[in-house]
C-alpha cells in the first residue's frame, strides 16, 4: 500500500484518541506524529524494502511497550514516542493485505509481501488491495482520511493538509503504471545521476 494510505490509517487512529492525547501532545503535533510514523517504514524502499524498516511482529511490540510506559509515565515524549510506534506498527502489520515488493507487482513475479523478522522469512502477499498505488489502494485509503477530515477534534489546517495529500495520492495512483517510463525519461533530459 502507499505510505499515505499508512499515513492516513496512523492519522484516523490519532485522530480518534485526540481527545486523549492532546491533554498532553499538542493536536498539531499528535497528527503529524501520527503521519510520520505512518509513513516511516516506506523509507526502507532505497534498502531492502518491506524488510529493513518493516517489523510485523516486533513493531506492535514495541509500540505496546511504549504503549504502557505512555501509561506509566505520561509526558509529551512517552506520548509521542508511543503515537509515533503505534503508527510504524500498524503498517507494518497491515502491509501484508497489499502486493508483492517489486518493480511492478501488478505482474508479479514473487511472492514476498513484508518480512517477518521474528519468524526470518516473508509472508505472503494477501492482495487485498492488489498493489501499492492502484485504485483499490485510494479506495482503502479513502474512509481513514475522511475520519480525520470530518473529525471536529481537527482544525482546518489539518484538514486541509490530509486533503491535499489524498488528491496528490489519487496523481500517483494515475501515473503508478508509466512510473517507470516517467523516470526514465526524466533521466533521458536532466542530468540525474
Ligand atoms: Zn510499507
Amino acid at each position: 500500500m502507499m505510505a499515505t494510505t499508512h499515513g492516513f490509517v496512523a492519522l484516523a487512529a490519532a485522530t480518534l484518541a485526540l481527545p486523549v492525547l492532546s491533554e498532553y501532545v499538542s493536536a498539531p503535533v499528535v497528527l503529524t506524529v501520527a503521519f510520520l510514523g505512518g509513513v516511516a517504514p516506506d523509507l526502507d524502499l532505497a534498502a531492502v524494502h518491506r524488510r529493513t524498516l518493516h517489523f510485523p511482529v516486533l513493531g506492535p511490540v514495541s509500540a505496546v511497550v511504549a504503549g504502557a510506559m505512555a501509561i506509566a509515565v505520561p509526558t509529551q515524549w512517552t506520548v509521542a514516542a508511543a503515537v509515533f510506534l503505534g503508527g510504524a506498527a500498524l503498517h507494518a502489520s497491515s502491509d501484508v493485505l497489499g502486493g508483492s515488493a517489486e518493480h511492478e507487482p501488478w505482474n508479479p513475479t514473487t511472492e514476498r509481501g513484508v518480512y517477518n523478522h521474528a519468524l526470518g522469512r516473508w509472508h505472503r502477499p494477501r492482495r487485498v488491495v492488489p498493489y501499492s498505488g492502484a485504485p483499490a489502494d485510494l479506495l482503502f485509503a479513502a474512509p481513514f482520511a475522511a475520519v480525520t477530515v470530518l473529525s471536529t477534534a481537527t482544525g482546518r489546517s489539518a484538514d486541509g493538509t490530509v486533503l491535499a495529500l489524498f488528491v496528490g495520492s489519487a496523481g500517483y495512483v494515475l501515473v503508478r503504471k508509466r512510473l517507470g517510463a516517467v523516470v526514465a525519461a526524466l533521466q533521458r533530459t536532466l542530468p540525474i545521476r
